[in-house]
Formats: structure tokens, C-alpha cells, sequence
């Protein structure tokens, strides 16, 4: 740290993105990327060109993109914002909305909790049941800014939209984000309430369920007075937060939703066989129902096993939080990486034993 530091940063924990390491190929099951490529028309649609106009600004609005995605739910684009990841979306929520503190679950996505700190903002930590189930009438009446993750990130587990009604009615003077990276795989999206709710916010990306996390591109989706926070807040950080060829593809990707959503539904296959083939491991496996499983064995500890797969080439996530360090998040590759995933937990086990 250096002596410039403004002090209220100095005990600002940062966020830990999972591992990219470059020392060899991996079968990469840390970070719940997508296994499938985009689509071939999103691919089709870099050229020179598209390079060469690089010297020019992307359009602030992304009016286009915006008419797109809210045709998928049939929103107007007015009710939908763009960033630059999901992440930056979250970021402007808790800037804008929790001027009354923010609660969310204990066990849920790492980075709540850094933008509560980075923006002082006071918290509820709401423990999740043994189980991990989330019980949404912790969550009814408390007057301040609420953000569930659905399905929620490590677990996978998810709450049917009748209890985010009753979250959102018992809430009216605050918004409540529903973070939706995961929805693709076999959740249900809140966005269906949209036209019920002045206070919900939906958020989703581009990072997983269609294939592009390196392009960085997620959305909100809301009612349009709390769009046009959001777009204050973008707007007083960086116009242009998507770059012209983000754009461009996230247009393209839109354009191709049905091989995606296809995409989706084979890695709910795989993940229904992973689980399956987990479990005559021994393994306890949460139903969750997103791009990765979370599970635990009797017979090794989460951390062990993480470095023994790293060791053969696999890599999966592993959590320090003692409430959750004998799990870990295996993110669902192909069929094929899937097997090789299974065998080698099998070799390892078999090796301990
Ligand atoms: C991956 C993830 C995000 C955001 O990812 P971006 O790449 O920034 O869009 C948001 N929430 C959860 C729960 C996630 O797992």
C-alpha cells in the first residue's frame, strides 16, 4: 500500500476471481465458463472492419442491444441498462439503492459483500439454513436494499418466483436485485414480474450462458425510473462502458438465442450425469440448478481434493469459508470433460482409501 492511499481503502478487502493460470491446459471447471463456443454467427461477424472502427467511440445508449435483449421479454429498451459484466450492474445498485444498508445471504456471490465495504455501506449477513436453502421470510419487511443471487452461487439452489412476490411486496420502499447469472440452466426468471413490481431489479450476463465472459457484457432489467438511476450512475463513471465490438456480438448473440438456450440444456443434461456419478462416489451434491454442481465427500476434505485434481490437470473451485471448505464448485464442462472429471475423482479416491 502505498502512502497515498485515501484511508478509507486501506482496509478494503478486494475480490478474488477464480483461478486463470497459464502453466498448462486445464480442464477448466473453476470459473462457470461456458464449454461450447458462440455461435457461428457471432464468430462470422468480427472482421478487419470491425477492428479498424475501433478508432471510434461505441454508442453511449446501446439503444440496438438494449431493443434486443428486451425483446426477449418482451421489455421496451428503456427498461433495460447495459455494463460491462453483470458485476458492474451490482456495482451501480448497491451505490444507488442501499442508502438504508443492504442485506443478503451469508453463503452467496463473494462480491456483495466487497461492494457493501467499498461503498460503507451498512449490512445484514442473513445466514442460510443448515441445508443451505434460503429462507425467503428472513428476508420479508426489512427495509433495506435486498440482493439474492437465483440460483444462488455456490449452492445452485434457487426460490420459486412466489417467494420473491412476497419478498418484494414486504419491501415496497426498496429495491430488490435478483441476480440471475444462472437462470439459463433451469431457473425461472423474475423478469416475469417486471410489470407488478416498481422495486425489482433483475440482473443477468453474457458470461455464461452464452459464452462470452471474456467479452464482458451483462444487463439489468427493471422499471424504467430505476433504469434511469443506473444510467445516471453509468454515466458519471464511463459512457462507454461496452466497447464497439462487446456490442456488436452481444447483438449477434441475441440474434442466435435458440442455439444458446440449446447449449443450456445440454449442460443440464451433463450436469444431471455429473451429479448422478458424484453421488455413487459417495459424494453429497446439492440439487442446484445451475452451470455447476457443489458438493462435498465424507472421505476427503474439500481443500485436498481441490489440489489433487489441480495436480492431474482439473481444475474446480475451492472455498476457505469454514462454513463451506469441505465443498467444492465443480463448473459442468462437456460430456466428455465430465468423464474425465469423474474418472479422475475416482483415481483419486480410490488412491486415498
Ligand atoms: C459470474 C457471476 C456474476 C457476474 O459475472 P460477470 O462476468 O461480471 O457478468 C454475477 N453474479 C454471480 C452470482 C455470478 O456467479
Amino acid at each position: 500500500m502505498s502512502q497515498f492511499l485515501n484511508p478509507r481503502y486501506a482496509s478494503l478487502e478486494a475480490y478474488t476471481p477464480g483461478e486463470q493460470p497459464r502453466d498448462k491446459r486445464y480442464i477448466k471447471l473453476n470459473t462457470n465458463e461456458s464449454p461450447y463456443p458462440p455461435a457461428p454467427e457471432v464468430v462470422a461477424a468480427m472482421d478487419a472492419a470491425q477492428v479498424e472502427d475501433l478508432r471510434l467511440y461505441s454508442d453511449p445508449t446501446g439503444k440496438a442491444l438494449r431493443e434486443k435483449i428486451g425483446g426477449l421479454y418482451g421489455l421496451q429498451w428503456d427498461n433495460v441498462i447495459l455494463t460491462n459484466g453483470s458485476d458492474d450492474i451490482l456495482n451501480f445498485a448497491f451505490m444507488a439503492f442501499s442508502g438504508d444498508g443492504a442485506a443478503f445471504p451469508d453463503i452467496t456471490y463473494g462480491f456483495y459483500s466487497v461492494f457493501a465495504q467499498l461503498h460503507g455501506i451498512d449490512t445484514q449477513v442473513i445466514p442460510l439454513k443448515e441445508d443451505f436453502t434460503l429462507d425467503y421470510r428472513d428476508y420479508c419487511g426489512l427495509n433495506k436494499m435486498i440482493v439474492i443471487a437465483n440460483p444462488n452461487a455456490p449452492t445452485g439452489l434457487a426460490i420459486p418466483l412466489e417467494q420473491i412476490r412476497a419478498i418484494l411486496e414486504t419491501n415496497p420502499g426498496h429495491v430488490v436485485v435478483i441476480d440471475e447469472a444462472y437462470v439459463d440452466f433451469g431457473g425461472e426468471s423474475a423478469a416475469a414480474l417486471l410489470g407488478q413490481y416498481d422495486n425489482l431489479l433483475v440482473t443477468q450476463t453474457f458470461s455464461k450462458s452464452r459464452s462470452m465472459a471474456g467479452a464482458r457484457l451483462g444487463f439489468g432489467m427493471a422499471s424504467k425510473a430505476i433504469i434511469e438511476d443506473l444510467e445516471k450512475l453509468r454515466y458519471s463513471t464511463n459512457p462507454y462502458n461496452i466497447n464497439r465490438l462487446t456490442m456488436l456480438l452481444g447483438e449477434k448473440t441475441v440474434d442466435n438465442n435458440g442455439y444458446y438456450m440449446e447449449n443450456c440444456r445440454r449442460i443440464a443434461d451433463t450436469r444431471a450425469y455429473t451429479q448422478k456419478a458424484l453421488e455413487s462416489l459417495g459424494f453429497t451434491v446439492l440439487p442446484g440448478l445451475g452451470n455447476f454442481l457443489f458438493a462435498q465427500s465424507p472421505d476427503i476434505s474439500g481443500e485436498a481434493l481441490y489440489l489433487a485434481l489441480k495436480d492431474r490437470g482439473v481444475l474446480v473451485r475451492h472455498f476457505t469459508n469454514p462454513r463451506i471448505c469441505n465443498y467444492n464448485r465443480i463448473t459442468i464442462g462437456t460430456r466428455q470433460e465430465m468423464e474425465e472429471f469423474i474418472r479422475t475423482v475416482r483415481e483419486i479416491k480410490e488412491g486415498t482409501l
